[in-house]
């Protein structure tokens, strides 16, 4: 059997990878990846979340936009918290930007960085005590569910070990307005659940 990989070294690896370049060179944006790699071995809690959008490509930190305003609120928890990888990882389904589509949204992560990277980052990360899967990739990839309404609403069969949350994005805002039992039922118990695992003592 192969020695396990060490995180430090990883970590670095994704930093350094360039697979997307040409793809990326070939959107609107034109530009370079900028793998936003955040965790740490030993994290109670991981976010699962898309890509980096525009802004976190720009500021290198994860939700640093209003989906992690949003997120956070949703989680009870602040900024320093949710920045504090010994206890929060960040590992969403690709690491970089992937550009825009022709109306301006998102484009969808691009699967060659699941494929390359994921398996060896949640080894690397060992066992975490929660996982939020927030949108509809991270949903599809972790639960092979690919209807996200039937997924959030089915919470309770995932639960306390995983939550199947949308995306915070303002795009959503409508959803969360058709589905307010998520912020009746849902975000409350959520909150406590990342109360109970960040308070865990060590
Ligand atoms: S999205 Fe993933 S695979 Fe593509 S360049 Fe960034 S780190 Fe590499």
């Amino acid at each position: 059997m192969p020695p396990a990989e060490s995180a430090e070294r990883l970590i670095e690896s994704i930093t350094a990878c360039r697979l997307c370049a040409g793809r990326f060179a070939a959107t609107a944006t034109v530009h370079q990846p900028r793998p936003v790699v955040w965790f740490r071995p030993g994290a109670r809690l991981l976010i699962v979340g898309q890509a980096p959008g525009a802004r976190v490509h720009a500021s290198g930190r994860p939700f640093t936009d209003p989906s992690g305003d949003r997120l956070r609120d949703w989680m009870g928890v602040d900024e320093p918290t949710f920045y504090d990888r010994d206890r929060i990882a960040i590992v969403p389904m690709a690491f970089c930007f992937p550009g825009y589509d022709t109306k301006g949204a998102d484009l969808p992560p691009p699967p060659l960085c699941a494929q390359t990277w994921r398996a060896r980052v949640l080894d690397a990360l060992g066992q975490v005590e929660c996982t939020l899967l927030v949108g509809g990739a991270a949903i599809r990839w972790h639960l092979g569910e690919k209807r996200l309404t039937q997924a959030v609403m089915g919470w309770k069969s995932q639960a306390p070990r995983v939550f199947p949350l949308p995306h915070p994005s303002w795009r959503n805002t409508a959803w969360l307005k058709r589905n307010p039992w998520f912020a009746g039922e849902v975000v409350p118990a959520l909150r406590a659940r990342v109360k109970e695992v960040l308070n865990d003592p060590i």
